[in-house]
């Protein structure tokens, strides 16, 4: 249920309004902001005679039933864009966003020509991973504490904004200290421990949609974090598995069109996991940005045949920059669109 208060309602109005809904069972979830005051409330059960209840109230101006059950992250709540502001720049707005990178960060020389390489081309930020979920045990695990320390270390020298995963409800802090967004990989899209974890950090996130999870799940766990305090969420399609074996996942990209109609949140593509192979992330980043992606994260190595994880779906520095020149003008006309849709809302 949301509860659109009339303009300018005093705090007292608006607490005899959360009053109400308490007094019927609900849990007030957030008060959002600053002109006119939108209260969100959650709970269970037929809603309709506390709709009706706060709907008489004087100063309430409209209250409607959310259908669905993500609630925050629907369109139904919040009808325009969110743009997540990371360091002067924000995803989901007018600028289409490049995130890029390593998987992992293995070196400071790696990861500082790396950062130099993709700044060069145009990235806003540079992914890493310091904490690595692998699917072995006797893998490379990451860098941990040192790789977050070489990451901060790139920021300064290239001022571009760090992407980094954190993997465990109990290394938030630390991950938090070093990282501007911090990543939720696919493994852990239903760590609800680690949901609950980033809702209260202060930090965006980037929340990568599980291997095997609808995109509803996407939006459940989206909410996870959003509920807990967090409003700062950025969703990745980065594949799913099927029974192709071409490529490494199989990239659901109309997901991407259906999380525009479904939620407010920002999408970015991956389309180096969706793939696995090289060849293909120049075709498929194309597609991510037609289809409306708001940004790409892509994985990119000095020397991608000596990665030690993710090497053969990594593009050198080279045809990085040959893929930004080629993606150019599917960038400009992605800013047309964008433009006519803030003119078509007004
Ligand atoms: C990664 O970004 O390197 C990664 C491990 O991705 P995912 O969680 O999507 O597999
Ligand atoms: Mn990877």
């Amino acid at each position: 249920m949301i509860i659109s208060m009339k303009l300018h309602s005093t705090r007292e109005e608006i607490e005899q309004v959360c009053e109400r809904i308490r007094d019927f069972g609900y849990k007030i979830h957030a008060i959002e902001g600053e002109e006119r005051v939108v209260i969100g409330a959650v709970g269970m059960g037929d809603v309709t005679a506390c709709l009706e209840s706060i709907e008489a109230m004087a100063q309430v101006e409209k209250a409607v039933r959310i259908s669905v059950p993500y609630k925050f992250v629907s369109k139904e709540y919040k009808s325009t864009r969110t743009r997540v502001r990371v360091n002067g720049f924000e995803i989901g707005g007018e600028e289409f966003i490049v995130m890029a990178g390593p998987c992992s960060v293995e070196s400071e020389k790696q990861i500082m020509q790396a950062a130099e390489g993709v700044a060069r081309s145009g990235a806003r930020m540079l992914r890493g991973g310091a904490f690595k979920p692998r699917t072995s045990p006797y893998d490379f695990q990451g860098m941990e504490a040192e790789g977050l320390k070489l990451l901060a270390k790139a920021r300064q020298a290239t001022g571009l904004a760090i992407v980094t995963e954190v993997m465990s409800d109990s290394d938030v802090d630390l991950v938090a200290e070093y990282a501007d967004v911090l990543q939720i990989g696919a493994r852990n899209m239903q760590n609800f421990a680690l949901l609950k974890a980033l809702g209260r950090t202060s930090r965006p996130i980037l929340l990568k949609r599980g291997m095997s999870s609808t995109v509803k799940e996407l939006l459940m766990s989206a909410e996870y974090v959003i509920a807990h305090g967090n409003p700062n969420v950025i969703l990745c399609e980065r594949g799913i598995r099927t029974f192709e074996t071409v490529t490494r996942n199989t990239c659901d990209i109309a997901a991407i069109a259906a999380l525009n109609e479904l939620t407010h949140l920002p999408i970015v593509l991956d389309p180096s996991h969706a793939t696995g192979k090289r060849s293909l992330v120049p075709a498929l980043a194309r597609a991510g940005i037609a289809i409306g992606a708001d940004g790409l994260i892509v994985e990119v190595h000095p020397q991608p045949e000596k990665a030690v994880s993710d090497g053969a779906q990594s593009l050198d520095l080279a045809q990085f920059d040959r893929m930004m020149q080629q993606l150019k003008p599917y960038i400009e006309l992605w800013k047309e669109a964008r433009v006519t849709e803030a003119t078509v809302a007004v």
